[in-house]
C-alpha cells in the first residue's frame, strides 16, 4: 500500500527561486501527464525543473510536430484549471515494479533507489516516480509555454537510447514570460550562426569535421583586420611576435602538466619514428621554449612575446557550436616575463589598460572583471603552494582596485597554476562567458627550470603573465556578429562600398570610382549585374554594405556619386573626392558608426 506523505508547502514564504522550481517540476508533472494521453505507449524519462522552466524527455512511436506541441500544452492548462493537488507517497519496491513495469527507464530509475526510499507523486489519474519538490495543486503553476524539441541521450550517454526532450519556459508570471520570449527572440536575431552564414563569414563543412570552422573571404578579412589592429597595438606596447608550431612532442606538455590536467580535451597522439607528437591545447609550452632559448638579463625584462597562435581542444561534437564553441581556435595570446612582483603588477595593469582600449574601440559594454581564485579545500585541482596563491591574489586585487574597475571574486574558477582575471561578457542569448583572461603564474618558471641573470649577477626565476585580449579570433568575431547583428563597423566591414551603376553605359565611372577608393585600400566592388538599380540596392543592405554609391549621368558628368549610407539612407549627390575622404577617415579612426567616434575607455581611478 502507498503510504502517503503530507507535503503542504506556504509558497509564499519561499525564496523565489525555489518556489519557481517548485513550479517549473510540477509543469513537468503535467506534461507527462499530457503525453501519455497522446502516445499512450509514452515511454517516461526524467523531468527536473532548469532555470527558465522545464523539460521532460520521452521515447516516442515518432518524432513530436508543432501541432503536438499545441494539443499537450492545452491538455496542461486543463490540468491547471482542475486545481488538482499533488499528493506525495512512500512505496514498496515490489509496488514501483508493479506499477512501471512498461516503463524502462523508470525501472532503471529504480535500480540506484534504496528500499524505503522509493516515493511517488499522484496529481489526478496520473502517478510519476518522484522523489518531491512540487507546489500544492495543479492551480498553483505559474505562466508557461512548451517552446522547443530536441534529442537527448537517457542518462546523457551516447550508448542509450535518444529520447525526445520537451522543453518549456515557466516563470511566475506572464509578464515575465513574455520578457523571456523577447529575450529569446534577441538571441534569434543576432545568432551568429544564422548571420554568420548570410554575410558568408564563416561555413562549417561535414567533410572537414564539427568544431573545425573555415574562414571565409568575408570572415578571413574582419580576422585580418582584428589581427592587424591588435599587432599594432601590441608592437605600440612592446610586445615581440614569434610564430611556433601546432604541433610539438607530447613529453612538452607532460612537463608543463597540461597532459596530466588536460588529456582528455585534447586531440589523440601521432606516432611516427618513434615519437609522440599532440596537437597544441594552448601556447604556453611554445613561448617559454622562446624564452629559454637565450639566457636573459633583468635589463631585458619585461619580455613580452606574443602570437595570434592556434590551439586544439577535443571538444566533444555535441558541444561545438557555430564560432563561439571550436575544437581549433586562434588565441591572441601572449606571455609576459617578470622579474618581480612590481613588475608583474605593472604588466598587468598595462594588460587591463589594453583591455579596456580594446573594447572600447569594439564598442563592448556588456562585461565585468572575475577575480578567479582557486578553491584551496580542492588540492586534486590546483597546484598546492597557499603562498603563491596568497601573493598572486592579492596582486591581482589591487590592480583592479587602483584601476577603479567592475569586478567580483570568484572561488573555484582559477587556472590549475595560478589566480586569474577573467573578462566575463553576457551574450547575446544572456548568458555570461569568459572571453580573455590575465593570470599570474609562479608554477611554469619552476616547472621548466626558467632563470634570467639578476642584477646582482645571480640566476634567478622570472614570473610570467599568461593573457588574451580578444580572445580567439572565432569567438571573438562570433561576439561582434552578435553585437553588432552583422553590421560591421566600416574598418571591419568585409565589403565597404558597393558601386552601383544606373544602366550599363555607366559602367566605366563606376569602374573609375571603385578604383579611387581602391588606391587608399577601400574595399569596394562594383555591381555589374544586370539587374534593375533598385534590386541592387536592396541586395547591398542585406549584405549589410555600410556605403552605396550610386552612379548614373549626372554622377558622371560631375564627377560625383549618389551617396547612401548604412542606416541613414539617402545623403544625396557627393563629390567623388569627398567621398574618398570621408570613408577613409572613417576606417583610420575605426569609428563605430558614420560619423560617431568610439567610445573612450573607461576611466580609471587615480592611483
Ligand atoms: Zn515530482
Ligand atoms: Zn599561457
Amino acid at each position: 500500500m502507498a503510504t502517503p506523505i503530507e507535503t503542504h508547502v506556504d509558497l509564499a514564504s519561499l525564496p523565489k527561486q525555489e518556489r519557481l522550481a517548485r513550479m517549473r517540476h510540477s509543469a513537468a508533472h503535467l506534461l507527462a501527464e499530457a503525453m501519455l494521453e497522446l502516445f499512450p505507449d509514452a515511454e517516461l524519462g526524467i523531468g527536473p525543473p532548469i532555470d527558465t522552466g522545464f523539460y521532460y524527455d520521452f521515447r516516442l512511436p515518432r518524432s513530436l510536430t508543432p501541432e503536438d506541441l499545441a494539443w499537450l500544452e492545452n491538455r496542461m492548462r486543463e490540468s491547471v484549471a482542475r486545481r488538482l493537488p499533488f499528493q506525495m507517497a512512500s512505496i514498496s519496491r515490489e509496488e514501483a515494479l508493479e506499477r512501471w513495469k512498461n516503463q524502462p527507464f523508470k525501472l532503471d530509475l529504480l535500480k540506484d533507489l534504496e528500499d524505503g526510499a522509493i516515493t511517488q507523486c499522484t496529481h489526478g489519474n496520473f502517478t510519476d516516480l518522484c522523489k518531491g519538490g512540487h507546489v500544492n495543486h495543479t492551480g498553483e503553476i505559474g505562466a508557461f509555454k512548451l517552446t522547443s524539441v530536441a534529442g537527448a541521450y537517457w542518462r546523457g550517454s551516447e550508448k542509450n537510447p535518444q529520447l525526445q526532450r520537451v522543453y518549456g519556459a515557466l516563470f511566475e508570471t506572464e509578464e515575465e514570460l513574455a520578457a523571456y520570449e523577447r529575450q529569446l527572440e534577441e538571441a534569434r536575431r543576432r545568432d551568429h550562426r544564422r548571420i554568420g552564414k548570410e554575410l558568408k563569414i564563416f561555413e562549417l563543412f561535414d567533410e572537414t569535421g564539427p568544431g573545425h570552422v573555415v574562414w571565409l573571404p568575408n570572415g578571413a578579412t574582419i580576422r585580418r583586420e582584428l589581427q592587424r589592429w591588435m599587432e599594432d597595438l601590441e608592437l605600440e606596447r612592446g610586445y615581440r611576435h614569434v610564430v611556433t608550431p601546432a604541433v610539438s612532442k607530447r613529453q612538452l606538455y607532460v612537463k608543463s602538466g597540461h597532459w596530466d590536467h588536460f588529456h582528455d580535451a585534447m586531440y589523440p597522439v601521432m606516432e611516427r619514428e618513434g615519437e609522440e607528437y599532440v596537437l597544441r591545447p594552448m601556447n604556453c609550452p611554445s613561448h617559454i621554449m622562446v624564452f629559454a632559448s637565450e639566457l636573459h638579463s633583468y635589463r631585458e625584462f619585461p619580455i613580452r612575446i606574443a602570437e595570434f597562435g592556434n590551439m586544439h581542444r577535443w571538444e566533444k561534437s555535441g558541444q561545438v557550436s557555430g564560432m563561439s564553441r571550436v575544437r581549433i581556435m586562434t588565441l591572441n595570446d601572449a606571455h609576459i616575463f617578470c622579474t618581480d612582483p612590481a613588475m608583474v603588477e605593472a604588466e598587468v595593469e598595462g594588460v587591463l589598460r589594453l583591455m579596456e582600449h580594446a573594447y572600447g574601440v569594439l564598442g563592448l559594454r556588456n562585461y565585468r572583471y572575475r577575480l578567479s581564485l582557486a578553491d584551496p579545500d580542492d588540492k586534486e585541482k590546483y597546484v598546492d603552494n597557499p603562498e603563491m596563491w596568497q601573493k598572486g591574489e592579492a596582486l591581482l586585487r589591487r590592480v583592479l582596485d587602483r584601476l577603479g574597475l567592475n569586478y567580483f571574486p570568484a572561488v573555484g574558477e582559477a587556472a590549475f597554476y595560478g589566480p586569474k582575471i577573467d573578462v566575463q561578457f553576457m551574450t547575446a542569448a544572456g548568458k555570461e562567458e569568459t572571453l580573455s583572461t590575465i593570470q599570474v603564474d609562479f608554477h611554469f618558471p619552476r616547472q621548466f627550470g626558467l632563470e634570467y641573470i639578476g642584477e646582482d649577477g645571480e640566476r634567478h626565476q622570472p614570473i610570467i603573465v599568461h593573457r588574451g585580449i580578444i580572445s580567439t579570433l572565432e569567438r571573438m568575431v562570433a561576439l561582434l556578429i552578435e553585437e553588432y547583428e552583422g553590421n560591421f563597423p566600416l574598418w571591419l566591414a568585409p565589403v565597404q562600398a558597393v558601386v552601383i551603376p544606373i544602366a550599363d553605359r555607366h559602367q566605366p565611372y563606376a569602374r573609375e570610382v571603385a578604383g579611387a577608393l581602391r588606391q587608399y585600400r577601400l574595399r569596394v566592388e562594383v555591381d555589374d549585374r544586370n539587374e534593375r538599380m533598385n534590386a541592387k540596392i536592396r541586395d547591398a543592405q542585406l549584405q549589410k554594405v555600410p556605403y552605396m554609391l550610386v552612379v548614373g549621368d549626372r554622377e558622371a558628368e560631375g564627377r560625383a556619386v549618389s551617396l547612401r549610407v548604412r542606416g541613414e539612407g539617402d545623403q544625396g549627390s557627393v563629390p567623388l573626392t569627398e567621398v574618398v575622404e570621408r570613408l577613409r577617415r572613417e576606417r583610420d579612426e575605426r569609428l563605430l558608426t558614420p560619423g560617431v567616434h568610439p567610445a573612450a575607455p573607461a576611466p580609471a581611478a587615480g592611483g
